[in-house]
């Protein structure tokens, strides 16, 4: 495995580019911001990290423009982009190409395996921070996992292989098979942050030290392990409320990336977050007032903008 197409080249993208292309790998980056993609190709990807700056050697270009045969396609679109973005790099995969996708949100194997088998899927979470400073420009402090697994829930030996290039340029991944349960104690989180922040335009702690906040935003933990249940599940609620609990003190002047994109007239990834919930609930018959209120709000803050 030594060729990696990286398609969404945000802050996530630049991250993940610039460790694989630091530790040998042969990559390419893959966006639709023209601006983003010339200073990348000019003058370099600039990363910032605890030890300073560094400037990355990386190649990047807009689909229609790349020629290149991946290994590993690692997916890091906002989940909305994430077909359009498939589509367009799709007929650059042959059958051994391997996809993972790390994206938040629910629904993300099921969008990847219109344009690759599943067999050849894998997904996971991530909680490695990283935020897009301008174009060519990422920063990202602190250090974080990565859990991933074959999305049919089979474990083959292109996966240790995949887990150790993670290894290789110096992420902690594992193989996890238990890696749903992670994903759904990951959008239980999300459901509750991202939308209460995006909705009051309020920061993380704003929403812990106000006198609803934190109400809803156990509502919604709860909804969400009541659905992951449903569907057999064993997500672990009271961990995904300490770390809720966590944020409100530990991260308290933090804007999740829901509040910063309705902030900037952006759509958001509410639809694949409690929008997606809020449907696996009523598959299973479960109700979940608060987080498809929150859901519906959103959307309308949404719409408001485009109007
Ligand atoms: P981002 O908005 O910084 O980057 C997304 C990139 O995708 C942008 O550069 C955009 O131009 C590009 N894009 C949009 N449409 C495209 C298309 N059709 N083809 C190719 N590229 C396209 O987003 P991000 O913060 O890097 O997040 C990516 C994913 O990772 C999201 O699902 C997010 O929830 C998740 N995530 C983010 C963080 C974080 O700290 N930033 C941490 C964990 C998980």
């Amino acid at each position: 495995m030594k060729k990696i197409m990286i398609v969404g080249a945000g802050a996530m993208g630049c991250l993940f580019g610039a460790r694989f292309a630091q530790a040998g790998y042969e990559l390419v980056l893959v966006d639709v911001w023209r601006e983003h993609i010339d200073a990348i190709n000019s003058a370099g990807l600039k990363i910032e990290t605890e030890q300073g700056e560094q400037i990355v050697k990386i190649s990047a270009g807009t689909a229609d423009a790349v020629d290149f045969r991946p290994d590993l396609v690692i997916v890091f679109t906002k989940t909305l982009h994430t077909a359009a973005a498939l589509d367009s790099v799709c007929h650059l995969f042959d059958d051994r190409t391997c996809l993972l996708t790390l994206q938040n949100g629910l629904g993300n194997v099921e969008t990847a395996a219109e344009f690759i088998p599943i067999e050849r899927v894998m997904h996971g979470v991530t909680n490695y921070p990283s935020d897009l400073k301008g174009p060519g420009r990422v920063s990202s402090k602190g250090s974080g996992y990565i859990k991933i697994y074959g999305a049919d829930g089979q474990r083959r030996k292109e996966h240790q292989v995949i887990a150790e290039a993670f290894g290789k340029a110096g992420f902690n991944c594992v193989l996890d098979a238990d890696v749903e349960r992670a994903i759904w104690e990951k959008v239980a989180f999300n459901a509750a942050l991202n939308s209460l922040t995006a909705v009051t335009g309020m920061t993380v702690g704003e929403v812990g030290a106000s006198t609803s906040g934190p109400l809803l935003a156990q509502r919604i933990v709860a909804e969400t392990g009541a659905v992951a249940r449903a569907r057999h599940i064993a997500v672990d609620e009271d961990a995904i409320w300490q770390s809720v609990g966590k944020a409100f003190i530990e991260h308290a002047e933090h804007k999740p990336s829901m509040l910063q994109d309705v902030m900037h007239n952006r759509k958001t990834e509410i639809g694949s977050i409690n929008g997606a919930i809020a449907e696996f609930a009523l598959e299973a018959g479960v109700a979940v007032p608060v987080t498809e209120t929150l859901y519906h709000l959103v959307r309308m803050i949404e719409q408001k903008h485009k109007s």
